[in-house]
């Protein structure tokens, strides 16, 4: 196994049968292993700094209807809320004064947030903000809307693929949502020019070992800067509500795999991680994560925004949890950091 590790390390990449071998692996020592190899590559690249970025929840309001997503289009039991232009601002110099460099715009798919509007919404916060970074986490569009977008100032994009087998992408969305379309908006997205981040969600609904594979063959090939991965956790008012949640060793696993076959990309610690285990955040970062995005959303509306329940968003997931955040990264050795921090890809 440990050959296997340091192969992967020395290559940053392996053959299939061999990722089989490390993601079929239950023990805690081929797991330490991986996370002390990404850590040992992270910090050859990235040093020791955990970024931090803003996360703003624009809207829970949304047109599709994916199995697993709590704030799917057929959940009646959502109260559902939109942001103000006016609010979203208020959020972004809130975040600027505790000293987020990095906004992320995170959304429903919301008829009333046209082009147009997040157009304008985006040169406002460009105008604003000239040293920040923004990030888009608003799902497909045309490739005229994205190149608007980033025209108006926008700089990365994360849309994660969530699973590239077409087969078991149409287990996890309806049949007007394609796996083809969402890789066909992320090449699109590179080629534009976006910081683009994409990734999945561990442990969904009829998700095997060979899906991962192919999920990370697709990330080999395309590149990202960013790539975001969590458990997928169920939600009660979902399809799935009574599905298992992804595994954290899984996740785990897989983050430090990521790591190894991509040492400059940005990889969170994400809050379904946070969410799932009280030490998965930190765990997260032990595999190899480089990031962190804390809640900046109103407090008023940031329970609404669940996409699996009891979602983190409080404490140290929280914009003003930073000190308590700062903290606990600093008792693993780590140290949070307030530049924008684009990738070194
Ligand atoms: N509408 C945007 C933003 C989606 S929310 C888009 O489609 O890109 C961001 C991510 O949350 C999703 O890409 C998905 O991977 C994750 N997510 C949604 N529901 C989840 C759940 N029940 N468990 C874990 N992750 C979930």
């Amino acid at each position: 196994m440990d050959q296997l590790i340091k192969r992967l390390r020395d290559e940053q990449t392996l053959p299939e049968e061999d990722l089989r071998i490390l993601l079929s692996a239950e023990d805690d020592a081929s797991l330490e292993a991986l996370c002390l190899q990404a850590r040992q590559v992270r910090e050859q690249y990235y040093g020791l700094k955990v970024y931090i970025r803003g996360l703003i929840e624009l809207t829970n309001i949304c047109k599709n209807d994916c199995y697993y997503c709590g704030i799917r289009r057929s959940n009646r039991d959502v109260v559902r809320y939109r942001l103000s232009h006016e609010q979203v601002l208020e959020c972004c110099a809130h975040g600027y004064g505790l000293g987020f460099r990095t906004f992320v715009l995170q959304g429903g798919e919301d008829p009333y947030w046209t082009s147009d509007r997040l157009v304008t919404l985006i040169q406002e916060i460009r105008q604003s903000y000239s040293d920040c970074a923004i990030t888009l986490s608003i799902g497909e569009w045309k490739r005229v809307d994205y190149e608007r977008f980033y025209a108006a100032g926008a700089n990365r994009f994360l849309l994660r693929h969530e699973t590239f087998d077409p087969e078991h992408y149409a287990v996890l969305h309806p049949r007007e949502m394609s796996a083809e379309h969402r890789q066909h908006c992320l090449r699109q997205l590179k080629e534009i020019g976006f910081q683009t981040g994409t990734g999945i969600m561990v442990g969904s609904p009829e998700q095997t070992i060979d899906h991962l594979i192919r999920d990370i063959r697709f990330i080999e090939e395309l590149k990202p800067q960013m790539i975001g991965l969590g458990p997928f956790l169920p939600h009660k008012q979902t399809p799935f509500a009574g599905k298992p949640a992804g595994s954290l060793q899984l996740t785990l696993r897989l983050l430090a795999i990521l790591r190894l076959m991509h040492p400059e990309a940005l990889i969170p610690s994400t809050t379904a991680l946070a969410t799932l285990h009280p030490e998965g955040r930190l765990r997260g970062i032990l595999a190899g994560c480089n990031v962190v995005m804390p809640n900046l959303s109103p407090l008023e509306q940031r329970k609404k925004y669940e996409l699996y329940n009891d979602k983190a968003a409080l404490g140290a997931e929280a914009a003003e949890g930073l000190s308590l955040l700062a903290d606990q990264l600093a008792s693993i050795g780590y140290e949070l950091s307030y530049e924008r921090g684009d990738s070194l890809r």
